[in-house]
């Protein structure tokens, strides 16, 4: 018998949660060839979440649970999953039911019968999000995909069945700036997609502020581009060029024309164009190395304050 590992970041979804297990639970029925465990990741929750985790888990001994000391973020939430995670295929799903659970059956045949590693979702429409918010996601796909190797799917959602083996893989990636949907696409083998009609969440409200997906999508450039490194110094050359030309011409001027001292407006306007270039380059740089003195500190990606087995020793 094969086990499937179902593993769900949670972070305050007291609301959801009874619902989305509900939900798994019919669906693990109809799969019954399949072995099934659940992994709740409780992501520092301050609601109920924690105490229901629980209450599943003495209702079912499938239900599995691990709680953080406090919220380190969906991606450390899906990384402790996968490392807790014992089954032969591993599903990364949220428990708000934007991941419709009807699917899996479809998802799991789909990576047996054409022998892929990953069977991912992606959503067709952002039906039912604000359009600024699906004008900026927009943009950054297109920028991202530009200036990385790594292939980011616009559209994709964290929803997807994985190999053990590709599963794996994604756990030897020990970096702190966790950006999954290129983690998912660097580690290689084969990915097939499957599309669906975005769904609203069952209940509570989004985690996600537009600041916050800001700060994310700047966090996955840095993690999976050096590009705009790259873009900086193009745009050093390019105005170190102008300057040279600029000179030139200036010389040549005074040596015709004589010395008048004319272009006082057009000075000042230089200078901040050009001061706002190296502040820009210098933010650019600074990401990075940010980025760097995080990494070299070398803190755990989360801190585990409880999981269900210290429910079952006591
Ligand atoms: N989540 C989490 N930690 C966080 C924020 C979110 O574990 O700090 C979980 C959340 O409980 C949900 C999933 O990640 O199961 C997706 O969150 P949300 O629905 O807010 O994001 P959206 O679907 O709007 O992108
Ligand atoms: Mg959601």
């Amino acid at each position: 018998m094969e086990k499937i590992s179902i593993v769900v970041p949670c972070y305050n979804e007291e609301e959801s949660l009874f619902l989305f297990y509900d939900e798994i639970c019919r669906v693990s029925t109809d799969m019954s060839d399949q072995e099934f465990e659940f992994i709740f990741v409780d992501d520092g929750s301050k609601d109920k979440t924690p105490e229901k985790l629980r209450n599943l888990h003495q209702r079912d001994s499938r239900v599995r649970f691990v709680s953080f000391s406090r919220n380190f973020g969906k991606e450390a939430g899906i990384f402790a999953g996968l490392s807790y995670a014992t089954g032969d295929y591993v599903v990364v799903m949220d428990s708000d039911l934007q991941d419709p659970p009807e699917l899996l059956k479809k998802m799991f045949k789909m990576i047996k019968t054409e022998k892929c590693d990953c069977v991912a979702t992606r959503r067709d429409t952002r039906k039912g999000e604000p359009p600024i918010r699906s004008f900026f996601s927009k943009i950054f796909y297109k920028f991202i995909n530009k200036i990385s190797r790594t292939e980011i799917v616009d559209g994709a959602r964290d929803f997807r069945i994985l190999t053990k083996q590709m599963k794996d893989a994604i756990l030897t990636m020990g970096e702190r700036n966790r950006f999954s949907k290129g983690i998912f696409s660097w580690v290689g083998f084969d990915t097939k997609w499957l599309s669906y009609d975005n769904v609203k969440r069952v209940a509570g409200n989004t985690k996600w502020s537009f600041w916050g997906l800001l700060i994310y999508g700047i966090n996955g450039i840095v993690a999976f581009s050096t590009m705009p490194l790259v873009i900086a110094s193009i745009i050093g050359i390019i105005f170190f060029v102008i300057a040279f030309i600029m000179i030139l011409v200036i010389i040549i001027k005074t040596l015709i024309f004589g010395d008048t001292v004319v272009g006082y407006p057009s000075l000042v306007c230089i200078i901040f164009f050009l001061a706002g270039i190296q502040l820009f380059s210098i933010g650019i740089i600074g990401q990075y190395l940010s980025k760097v003195y995080l990494e070299t500190k070398e803190r755990p990606l989360y801190i585990v304050k409880s999981t269900e087995k210290d429910m079952d020793l006591k």
